[in-house]
């Protein structure tokens, strides 16, 4: 015990990181601006997940838990397209969820955007065109921006969320 003790100490904290701390504040600042400028102080977000392995999804959970916490900033992500303002779509467009993909699109009110996420539905991910997948998902929507990683970190997430507020 006294030797754990003693490791302990001399380590110190290993879940802390100063200078990421000091990024992500400042991408919280400048989000939260942009949403309030843009959005009225409210972005609404609506998942799909058209083919995806899970992991882009259980990437986005983290950005609702306390140490992200986006809601504070703005961002909600909601369970109907009719009060969405932002499609996010992860995974690969397979043939089974590409009408349920296009009638959620046509459910959310206009102006609406879509953001792809993840390598998936650009086909830059491990999955392999099949008989299952149909083409990439800029053939079938009109995408606003795409935020690339297999899967993207929470961090990369919200650097994309502020490149697509800052482009629109
Ligand atoms: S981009 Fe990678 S992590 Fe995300 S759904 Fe595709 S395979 Fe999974």
């Amino acid at each position: 015990m006294i030797k754990f003790w003693k490791r302990r100490v001399k380590l110190g904290k290993l879940t802390e990181n100063l200078e990421l701390e000091d990024e992500i504040k400042s991408i919280e600042k400048e989000i939260k601006e942009q949403v309030n400028k843009k959005f009225a102080g409210s972005l609404a977000i609506r998942m799909l997940d058209s083919g995806s392995c899970n992991a882009c999804e259980a990437e986005c959970n983290a950005l609702s838990n306390p140490y992200y916490n986006l809601e504070r900033l703005g961002i909600y992500f909601v369970a109907s397209p009719r009060h969405a303002d932002v499609m996010l779509l992860s995974g690969v467009m397979t043939f089974n969820m590409n009408p349920h993909v296009l009638e959620t699109y046509e459910q959310i009110p206009s102006p609406k955007w879509v953001i792809s996420l993840g390598d998936c539905p650009v086909m830059k991910a491990p999955f392999e065109k099949t008989f299952a997948i149909t083409a990439p998902v800029e053939q079938h929507l009109p995408i606003a921006y795409h935020i690339a990683g297999c899967p993207p970190t929470p961090l990369d997430i919200m650097q994309g969320f502020l490149g697509f507020l800052r482009g629109i």
